[in-house]
């Protein structure tokens, strides 16, 4: 069994996709899966965007919604044949009203809760998965398209809500029971409250859901497929001469991860350190490259330093003078 993510690039276009596909049939032949996906790039930054403009009343929320729309057809007309579009357009654009329906409700109230906010933000990945499961199902791989919401129990914390691991793994665990000799395609990001709201688990959430799903099933491995190499020894933005490692350790990747690595998000190292996972970060448009396994064993790799990462836009700032002696208040 293994769990492999899929980031925003990687479902971003056509050409992504056809990638997609191609690791997923290969890694079909030996492995059990489950495909967990983010939104196509930058959608979520959308539904923000546009969530804000219908809360201030604005109604160009609409242009943006018509051009997330477009994106979405365009992948929808440029993968399926004319003839075998019909039922994914259908799903697709029910879900679509359902999104429509509850920004007009926004614009219309003015008034944009954090809990209405996780519940629109939701819709990227609703997209992304239906999209890709029905594309495999095209490609004669049997998948089912998962909504996470119904497996993935958190707290009420919107936003960024904590997930209640016992009853999540339970829920997996007995989805996947019921599912034999499936492709399981779920979306990332999502989840739910135990009276069934919609939650989020932060933005970059997908490579936890992975995460969560490897750890419930105990998977041989997580796989995070994205547009870099691997985790990096420097941000490549700012040192041209930065390159993948080859092996970290949960440690160390957690440490890169918080302190500025974009390539993970934080907290879905723990339930693969917990559970003793390797996690594997890999290249979409690159699959023959080795990318970074991060696990529990310290191995040499390339080199004894692992990587410096980098936080922008930190301002320090010295106080200094006799006069502060003994005055309380100055620190403040
Ligand atoms: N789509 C979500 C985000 O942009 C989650 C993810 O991509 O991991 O934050
Ligand atoms: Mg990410």
């Amino acid at each position: 069994m293994k769990v492999i993510k899929f980031g925003g690039s990687s479902v971003g276009s056509s050409d992504a996709l056809r990638s997609v596909i191609e690791i997923i049939k290969s890694k079909s032949v030996n492995d059990r899966l489950v495909v967990v996906v983010s939104a196509l790039r930058s959608v979520t930054d959308q539904l923000i965007e546009m969530s804000t403009l219908a809360s201030k009343g604005d109604d160009s929320y609409r242009t943006l919604l018509i051009s997330i729309e477009k994106r979405h057809f365009e992948i929808i007309n440029e993968l399926f044949p004319a003839n075998s579009r019909s039922d994914i357009i259908t799903d697709y654009k029910l879900t679509l009203n359902e999104l429509e329906d509850v920004l007009q409700g926004v614009f219309l109230i003015q008034e944009l809760t954090a809990k209405t906010l996780d519940f629109i933000l939701g819709f990227g990945e609703r997209f992304s998965a239906m999209i890709l499961a029905a594309l495999l199902n095209h490609h004669k791989l049997d998948s089912l398209f998962t909504d996470a919401r119904k497996l993935i129990k958190t707290d009420e914390n919107f936003g960024a809500a904590r997930v209640l691991a016992a009853p999540t793994f339970q829920n997996i665990r007995n989805y996947l029971d019921e599912h034999h000799n499936k492709v399981i395609v779920v979306t990332g990001f999502i989840s739910s409250t135990e009276k069934n709201e919609s939650t989020t688990l932060g933005r970059g959430g997908s490579d936890y859901t992975a995460s969560l799903f490897g750890a419930a099933l105990q998977a041989d491995a997580i796989e995070i497929w994205t547009d870099v190499d691997g985790l990096m020894t420097a941000d490549p933005r700012k040192v041209k001469s930065a390159f993948s490692v080859e092996y970290a350790s949960y440690e160390e990747a957690m440490e890169l991860s918080h302190f500025g690595a974009k390539v993970i998000y934080p907290p879905t190292i723990q339930p693969a350190l917990k559970s003793g996972i390797p996690i594997l970060i890999k290249n979409t448009f690159k699959p023959e490259h080795p990318g970074t396994e991060i696990s529990k064993e310290i191995k040499k790799g390339n080199g004894t330093i692992r990587g410096l990462s980098s936080i922008d836009n930190i301002t320090l700032i010295t106080l200094r003078g006799s006069g502060m002696i003994g005055v309380s208040g100055v620190s403040a």
